[in-house]
């Protein structure tokens, strides 16, 4: 895990480990990641991921991408633009 101890963004000190869902994008293609570990600031919502985390999911999702690795599951996603009301 990271060693965060302050937020970067805000500077609170009370930050709580978690899970997340992450969106990973590379090469116009997406990865939604499921339970990532992360560092969350409790103040803004700020979170951290530990390098070696995010190293695992851009090589998984190449992986994926290549073919080499089959996904846990596929979701379809709606794709809508802002308009204000
Ligand atoms: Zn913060």
């Amino acid at each position: 895990m990271t060693d965060q101890e302050q937020c970067a963004f805000c500077g609170n000190t009370h930050l709580t480990a978690k899970t997340t869902r992450y969106l990973h994008q590379a090469q116009g293609e997406m990865l939604i990641v499921e339970h990532v570990p992360c560092i969350e600031c409790d103040f803004c919502g700020e979170q951290y991921f530990d390098v070696q985390v995010l190293k695992q999911i851009e090589a998984d999702h190449q992986a994926i991408n290549e073919h080499r690795k089959q996904p846990a599951r596929f979701v379809k996603v709606a794709v809508d633009e802002f308009r204000a009301a």
